[in-house]
């Protein structure tokens, strides 16, 4: 490798290696097994530097930064909502590409204070949902896992007012959910945020419950079906928005592969294995998606599932085509759904005055979360 090179091309990151691949470099660099447990602690509370890592020898932490990246996100941009809800960051990866990510508090149930992490998975997205910012911007890469989860360590450190102190441990922080809805697609990404996933759940992590973690899909069959035979029980939600093959051929371009055929079933089968509701996303569009028999045609179709409709308010975008309908609309639209027995929510959106420039972070991934 050239001197060139070298300087392009950005360290492997700390947080892209689980237990072993850890305990396999410190014991290269010549310490002993038990200094990678002392590393991982460190990362997990949102350590962004080895000088941070005060108990480890000099030499070593030398050794682990030539080596390794502890930190390789730079957030660049931050924004808060007038409320103090929510702040949406972006950050740059190693390589110049930029994700966003937004952070929520709300309250949960008995009033108790709730996070919402949404992280991105990819930088830009291929899929070209015509709603989507994201998708019409195109897609740049796949992120890694250790850049999945410094978009949550960041939060967990930066967000929780807790820049001076360490993080608190798992069981002492506010109950945090995890929903993979910022940019990108995370099944065209599979490995990466199952890797992420299992750091985030694993003791040696984060130790965050799989049920904290929902992961939402454009519909991508294969892996709903690898999905549902995973071990962890992480929540699923699907990107709907269309009860039929045809308005959804014109507004989503992945239903010309995986057809409604094809993908309720895939849906009925995650439900009855793994004993879960599903969440289904329906963004609504005015004169698209939102009247009253789409409404019905919705409730055929999902009748006899376990789910759940989420109704997401259009966020517009920049060179959106598409218009938000009027609060009544929604409101009878989501009362359609009601009366013939599917469960549904649709939320307001106020208090959300920062852009959300990937159309979708903050409204829909708010009402994703257990109690
Ligand atoms: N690629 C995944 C996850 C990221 S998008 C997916 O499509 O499911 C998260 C959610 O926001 C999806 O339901 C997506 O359809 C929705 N969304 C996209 N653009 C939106 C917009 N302009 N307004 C509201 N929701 C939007
Ligand atoms: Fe990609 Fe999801 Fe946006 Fe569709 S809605 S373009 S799948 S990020």
């Amino acid at each position: 490798m050239n001197a060139m090179t070298t300087a392009l091309t950005p360290k492997p990151s700390a947080l892209d290696l689980d237990p072993d691949g850890l305990t396999e470099l410190v014991t290269t660099i010549g310490q002993p097994r038990y200094r990678a447990q002392q590393v991982m602690r460190w990362l997990y509370r949102g350590v962004r530097s080895f000088d941070e890592m005060t108990d480890l020898p000099k030499p070593l932490r030398t050794a682990l930064a030539e080596r390794i990246a502890a930190s390789s996100l730079k957030p660049s941009r931050s924004s808060r909502s007038s409320d103090g809800v929510t702040t949406k960051v972006l950050f740059h990866l190693g390589d110049g590409a930029l994700v966003e990510s937004v952070h929520m508090r709300h309250a949960g149930a008995r009033n108790k204070v709730r996070t919402t992490i949404c992280v991105s998975s990819q930088a830009g997205c291929a899929y070209g949902c015509a709603f989507c910012a994201t998708g019409q911007g195109g897609y740049g890469r796949n992120l890694t896992s250790g850049e999945i989860l410094e978009q949550i360590l960041f939060f967990l450190r930066e967000e929780e007012g807790q820049t001076d102190a360490l993080p608190l441990p798992a069981n002492s922080r506010p109950v945090t959910n995890i929903v993979f809805m910022g940019m990108g697609e995370p099944f065209a990404n599979y490995d990466n945020v199952m890797q992420s996933i299992r750091a985030l759940n694993a003791p040696w992590g984060l130790g965050l419950g799989a049920r904290h973690i929902t992961v939402s899909t454009v519909g991508l069959v294969p892996q709903i079906h690898q999905f549902t035979a995973e071990p962890l029980q992480i929540g699923l939600a699907i990107s709907l928005h269309a009860p039929n093959d045809e308005l959804r051929d014109s507004i989503m371009p992945v239903n010309r592969k995986y057809s409604l055929a094809e993908l309720m079933p895939a849906c009925r089968e995650y439900v009855a294995a793994t004993g879960r509701r599903i969440t289904f996303e329906y963004v609504l569009l005015a004169g698209v998606n939102d009247a009253d028999e789409q409404a019905l045609e919705l409730a055929r179709l999902l009748r006899g599932l376990l789910c759940h409709v989420n109704l997401i308010p259009m966020n517009p975008t920049a060179s959106s085509l598409f218009v938000r309908p009027s609060g009544e609309r929604m409101r009878t639209f989501a009362e359609v759904l009601d009366l013939a027995g599917i469960p549904v929510t649709l939320r307001d959106t106020q208090g959300g005055d920062i852009q959300a420039a990937c159309g979708q972070l903050r409204t829909s991934a708010q009402r994703l979360v257990p109690d």
